[in-house]
């Protein structure tokens, strides 16, 4: 059992971060907001004060100007009943389910105050106040994610799907490029073969982008690369994914034209991170047949089980192999654990040492309970994520910020050539910000409210262990606390019977628990799942008023086709015999997201423990009497 927390000064310092579960700053909130409207108004209204008033009043007194404000007020009232009724709890410690929680005042705020502007980031033009926020906010996720700020780029994307896209976008350009340079203008890439062309380092590919301007033919080089001929039969390689991998890389293979059979997905292990010896052989296969490796990408909490890839690991294999004259391109989707970096982060940006950081995380009272959260592994992983050529990194998930605010860092800003649709004046001297935006991005028009969102978000809350770092770590601490009373609850009764459960790992890499129950002595996988799903359903929304719903969670299934024998441990503690994993080959979990940060480094943690223990309690009755 933690400790409780008494007199946590830092307790202060979040709780003033968000709306609350009951509303408690809503009159900073409501305050705040009127300023900001009044602010609006008044910009409207002092722009040429001498321009004359062109509502007449007898215009406003007539009966159909009223009817059309009464119109909008009962659509307005409708719409708000229809939120209330059935949205999601995000804010509440009954909602566990999704990657969703409360978010931080600052950003609701900045965005309801940008959006009146309506702003829009495709071009400097249409978002003069915007566009340097997203910039300087693209920045600061460089920084933090270990790039320098120099030299990298960032910016935010409507979601983490985009981001992947633009991800793989480049890597497949990038690929592409130095047989596009053999083909337009030889000279610059002598004496080297195909394959060793297939297989440059990407710094030095952009290196002979560099080459490549200076002779004159960047443009006639690049029109041959797979921009110019589309991608062809096979002729680039393949993208190497761990088997946890989100869904949108499957989409980005299909639309990027890389194709579903050159997406080969690397097996798990039993703490459902790639297997670094799998991907070891998987990349040998590949070279063995002389097909190239386009990009491996390593996953910084997986959507699912919220794993963490040994992205230490990845970097090292990359750099041996490329001792041996084979590279590949480094993406890390950092979509939903990419914030957490800000934990490992001194106020200056640096990156801790393990020691120091261990001890800072307990007397600043990050943590406050039992465990040993990070390990060394951990810790690596999150320190050689820099290595990586680009990042997806979600602020709508583990930011706080409300959507669509994705994101993507990028080492090397050089690469946007490769993507972009004109010249790249991007980086002109003395000109920070863009003038289009659109040129070099997947998107076109897009929300300055979101930049603003998230701009305002990190100017409040340092992207280091005193701001983000410290909220991450409050859902990360909830996380290990849950696992820990699991493992102690081991078991529930129920109308007599009794119920084991099991966390999917024992330890939790980052804030999400998987999940599941069954009945003493129960053998059978398919009975298993069937009470996991009978549960799932006591305890998630379908329809109807959401005020009766007293818990919510999520749910998914991991399966022998998706997961190869990872969940088998899993399933064994559980009672169920490895034929019968062989047998029925998936199973059924809860999947809890904690990002909630008034949850651990709570008060009333035990109360609240209680308390949930009695709703599972509950659930379990409504499963077995269905
Ligand atoms: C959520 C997630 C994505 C996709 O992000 P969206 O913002 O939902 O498009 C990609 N990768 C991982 C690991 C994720 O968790």
């Amino acid at each position: 059992m933690a400790k409780q927390n008494k007199g946590n000064p830092k307790d202060v310092t979040v709780k003033a971060l968000f709306l609350g579960p009951k509303s408690e700053n809503r009159e900073y909130f409501k305050n705040t907001l009127n300023f900001l409207m009044d602010e609006h108004m008044h910009w409207r209204r002092d722009f040429h004060p001498e321009d004359r008033e062109i509502f007449s009043i007898d215009e406003v007194r007539s009966k159909n100007y009223q009817k059309t404000l009464d119109r909008t007020s009962e659509v307005l009232s409708q719409l708000s009943a229809k939120l209330k009724a059935t949205s999601m709890p995000w804010f509440s410690a009954r909602y566990l389910g999704h990657m969703n929680s409360d978010t931080l005042m600052v950003a609701n705020l900045a965005y309801m105050a940008a959006m009146l502007y309506n702003p829009n980031n495709v071009a400097y033009e249409a978002s003069t106040a915007t566009t340097p926020m997203e910039i300087e906010a693209g920045k600061d996720l460089a920084t933090m994610l270990g790039f320098n700020p120099k030299t990298s780029w960032g910016h935010i994307t409507t979601d983490g799907t985009i981001a992947n896209y633009e991800g793989l976008w480049m890597a497949r350009n990038l690929k592409s490029f130095p047989l596009a340079v053999k083909k337009v203008k030889p000279s610059l890439v002598k004496g080297m073969s195909d394959w060793q062309l297939l297989n440059m380092p990407v710094q030095k590919v952009l290196g002979l982008v560099g080459k490549a301007k200076k002779a004159g033919c960047f443009d006639a080089v690049r029109s041959e690369t797979v921009r110019g001929t589309g991608v062809g039969k096979g002729t680039l390689g393949v993208v190497l994914v761990p088997q946890s991998k989100h869904y949108s890389w499957v989409k980005a293979a299909d639309v990027l034209g890389i194709g579903n059979k050159n997406f080969i997905e690397v097996q798990v292990d039993g703490h459902f991170r790639m297997d670094i010896s799998v991907l070891k052989k998987t990349i040998d296969a590949h070279i063995a047949k002389k097909i190239p490796i386009i990009a491996v990408v390593g996953v910084v909490g997986t959507t699912e089980e919220g794993a963490i890839d040994r992205i230490a690991e990845i970097a090292k294999l990359r750099a041996a192999y490329e001792k041996k004259g084979i590279s590949f391109y480094f993406h890390v989707d950092a979509a939903y654990g990419g914030y957490s970096r800000a934990l490992f982060l001194d106020e200056k940006s640096r990156f801790l040492e393990y020691n120091v950081l261990k001890k800072r995380l307990f007397s600043d009272k990050v943590f406050v309970g039992n465990h040993s959260y990070p390990s060394r592994e951990i810790y690596e992983s999150y320190k050689a994520i820099p290595q990586a050529d680009s990042i997806t990194i979600d602020p709508h998930k583990m930011g706080y910020v409300p959507y669509a605010a994705g994101g993507i860092a990028i080492k090397d800003r050089r690469i946007l050539d490769l993507i972009s649709y004109f010249a790249a004046y991007v980086f002109e001297e003395g000109k920070d910000s863009p003038t289009l935006l659109g040129s070099y991005i997947m998107e076109g028009s897009k929300a300055g409210a979101t930049a603003a969102g998230v701009w305002a978000a990190h100017r409040t809350v340092p992207l280091n262990i005193t701001g983000y770092g410290e909220i991450i770590g409050r859902s990360i601490e909830a996380a290990q606390m849950f696992t820990r009373e699991l493992e102690a609850t081991k078991s529930l009764k129920a109308k007599g019977k009794e119920f084991l459960v099991q966390p999917l790992v024992w330890t939790p890499d980052f804030n999400i628990i998987c999940m599941a129950f069954n009945e003493k002595g129960n053998a059978n996988l398919e009975k298993m799942n069937a009470l996991n799903s009978k549960l799932y359903a006591e305890s998630s929304y379908v329809s109807g008023p959401v005020y009766k719903n007293d818990w919510v969670t999520s749910n998914t299934e991991l399966s022998k086709e998706d997961y190869g024998d990872a969940p088998k441990d899993f399933v064994k503690r559980l009672g169920i015999p490895e034929k019968e994993w062989k047998r029925v080959g998936k199973v059924r979990v809860l999947r809890v997201c904690m990002l909630n940060p008034f949850i651990s480094n709570f008060q009333h943690h035990d109360v609240l423990w209680k308390g949930f223990l009695e709703i599972l309690r509950k659930k379990l009755e409504g499963a077995i009497s269905d």
